[in-house]
């Protein structure tokens, strides 16, 4: 069965190697759609310093069962599934005690382990989730960060009616926004780049400022005075990770989230003086069901997406043609492999 493996001279190799199930918890998929994210173009361009070579890329995909298993969970045959980016170990002292959600070796599907790029994958059915038939794939390629934004939900412990600061209006920041107006939470949405400020507003969230000398009156004048009651750095956006800070209300719960791959170093200074509490939030399988559950509720929307579809033989040419930008996310490039 065909894989694309990526070698550490930045090649990408096809081979042949078998994928059979071993183990009684385990299925077979057929993966059909392979997105290229921004940590797979890291990988791929040589930028990931702590890769282990040779790796087969593609975090985020999904698939259809080919074989399922005997364990009486139902997943027959023919179900189209999300493939998780990220699982537990199952030989750490946590996952022996079947305490998984503890996992002190956490693998992330083309970081530390063989990613989607490939024909098919032998997964533990704990590792998939089934995907209702109003999401399309298309649409279930974006799980992973909506999810991260129900994380970031739950970590906020935000009421109706609040106001949130979220710094950065790419793809996990505008999903963010989303998910707070469907909990009518009231986001207020900044960043550097109009253009992303200008697709925000189209997917209906109302306040969005640009990082200027107005931003905190603007923030100011919104929040009636009190300021964010809590705020969210997103941590692929390249704003100043101390600026929200000085947008959050004293003694608010202020959280960076994103796939952790950045150095980030923050200030804190002020968050000192004003007491705040910081939190982390990344990837979790915890919350990908309550995500898929999102998309097929239509609660998130993904609007005006141009899609481009390549193979696995065009994957790596579009990567070095596109690799002086970033992933542009209204634009994603997406491997079809079925
Ligand atoms: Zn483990």
């Amino acid at each position: 069965m065909r894989v694309w493996m990526l070698q550490k001279n930045g090649t990408l190799e096809e081979q042949d190697r078998p994928e059979k199930v071993t183990e009684a918890l385990q299925i077979k998929a057929r993966v059909s759609k392979v997105l290229l994210t921004e940590s797979d173009k890291s990988l791929m361009l040589g930028r990931d310093r702590s890769a282990i070579f040779p790796i087969i890329p593609g975090r985020a995909a999904v698939g259809v069962v080919s074989e399922s298993c005997d364990c009486g969970i139902d997943l027959p045959k023919g179900s189209r599934v999300y493939l998780h980016p990220i699982f537990s170990c199952g030989v750490c002292e946590n996952c022996k005690k079947g305490d998984s959600y503890h996992c002190t070796d956490v693998k992330i599907t083309g970081y530390n382990a063989h990613g989607f790029l490939r024909e098919f994958a032998v997964v533990n059915i704990n590792d998939v989730t089934p995907l209702p038939s109003s999401v399309s794939d298309e649409t279930a390629l974006y799980v992973e960060w909506i999810a991260i934004a129900e994380s970031v939900l739950d970590t906020l412990e935000c009421s109706k009616g609040e106001h949130i600061v979220i710094l950065g209006a790419g793809l996990l920041g505008n999903l963010l926004a989303q998910l707070l107006i469907y909990r009518r939470i009231v986001p207020i949405l900044i960043d550097s780049n109009e253009e992303l400020l200008n697709y925000a507003k189209r997917c209906g969230i109302y306040y969005t400022f640009k990082t200027d000398e107005t931003l905190y009156d603007n923030v100011s004048r919104v929040t009636g005075g009190r300021l964010a009651e809590a705020s969210v750095h997103i941590t692929d956006s390249g704003i100043d990770p101390s600026l929200l800070f000085s947008l959050t209300a004293p003694r608010a719960n202020v959280v960076y989230a994103g796939f952790g791959q950045k150095d980030l170093t923050v200030n804190l200074h002020a968050a000192m003086q004003k007491s705040c509490t910081i939190h982390c939030v990344t990837g979790s399988k915890k919350h990908i069901p309550s995500a898929i559950n999102l998309l097929a509720n239509k609660a998130i929307t993904i609007p005006d997406f141009r899609f481009t579809y390549g193979t696995p033989e065009t994957f790596l040419s579009y990567v070095h043609e596109t690799a002086d930008s970033p992933v542009d996310f209204r634009n994603p490039y997406i491997v079809k492999l079925l």
